[in-house]
């Protein structure tokens, strides 16, 4: 259409067009990711006159942005756009494209049947519900915890809801029958396949990935969070003082009752902006380093130190997590 192309920068060309393509089946990009992506296309579109061939190592990352610009563009007409946040643990930008108008979970819903985004969904919950409780913002699960959620919820579990909603809610779960264990097995896999979820190299734990938290960000606060909250109430979706992303993987405040949150990898920046004082941007207390927000939540506790030494090294270590999570 006339009208796209008009919004479209002047020199949006066949290379942009197989960046933008080269994007849209990764889903997520990062710098060092496009390097060679990008010197192919530059490659191709030079090399064909000059003979010229460029290296991934001199693809800049001023060439990557103006790439990414230009996608983000011919997206807007799809309500499509591109994000970026660094990764909470590595560090790295991460770009994806997001869609800016559906519900979270469509995206899913082209590789998955519903019985498998239902269980999705039940790991997401769990994820931010029961293993992230005020005491313990563990905010991922293992495998054996993700199994446990492969049931479809009986009817019983909507009881809560008013009777006018009871009809639909028993029959829409009716048609749930639940997964099978290697079902759910693998649908754990194919979501960190796809970049949905990432496993920790620590503990083996699954939690959302950077691009997830990028693409439900809207949706987990949504979801998780209180809108009528009193401020510094506590909330499921936190989010770092320092970038203002979600913190699924970082830091808390000492104090149980102070919203205070911090990725490690924005830690030192952001003491260096506050004159080097180690202390909690909200509460004033000396900030420890010793609190923890994700799996160091339980596997930095003494409790689990205790534990792995008696089960071995190699021992499982799901029943500990969830004994150390429900003591009071
Ligand atoms: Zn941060
Ligand atoms: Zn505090």
């Amino acid at each position: 259409m006339d009208d796209d192309r008009d919004s479209l920068p002047a020199h949006y060309n066949d290379g942009n067009r197989a960046f933008l393509q080269a994007l849209l089946a990764r889903g997520t990009m990062t710098f060092k990711e496009s390097q060679p992506i990008l010197a192919a296309i530059f490659t191709a579109q030079d090399g064909a006159a000059s003979g010229r061939r460029t290296e991934p190592s001199e693809v800049t990352q001023a060439d990557f942005e103006s790439y990414v610009s230009a996608a983000s563009s011919a997206l807007s007409a799809f309500d499509l756009e591109v994000r970026s946040a660094r990764h909470q643990t590595t560090g790295t930008r991460v770009y994806a494209v997001v869609n800016t108008t559906s519900d979270a979970l469509t995206q899913l819903a082209t590789l998955h049947n519903a019985e498998e985004i239902a269980f999705v969904k039940r790991v997401i919950d769990a994820m931010f519900e029961k293993y992230n409780t005020p005491r313990m913002e563990v905010m991922c699960l293992d495998e054996m915890q993700a199994n446990k959620l492969r049931g479809a919820p009986r009817p019983s579990d909507a009881q809560h809801l008013p009777p006018a909603d009871e009809d639909t809610v028993m029959q829409e779960e009716h048609a749930l029958r639940g997964l099978k264990s290697s079902e759910a097995e693998a649908v754990m896999r194919s979501m960190v396949a796809e970049g949905w979820f990432e496993r920790s190299r620590e503990g083996g734990l699954y939690g959302l990935s950077a691009r997830a938290l990028l693409e439900l960000r809207a949706w987990l606060v949504h979801s998780y969070n209180d809108p009528d909250a009193e401020d510094g109430e506590w909330q499921r979706v936190k989010f770092c003082e320092a970038c203002r992303e979600i913190v699924t993987v970082g830091q808390r405040c000492a104090d149980r009752d102070c919203g205070a949150r911090l990725h490690d990898i924005c830690l030192d920046a952001f003491w260096r902006t506050r004159g080097g004082k180690r202390e909690c941007p909200r509460c004033a207390r000396a900030w420890d380093g010793r609190h923890f927000v994700g799996e160091r939540a339980v596997t930095e506790t003494e409790a689990y130190r205790r534990g792995r030494r008696r089960s071995g090294k190699g021992g499982r270590s799901s029943n500990l997590v969830e004994e150390i999570m429900n003591e009071k």
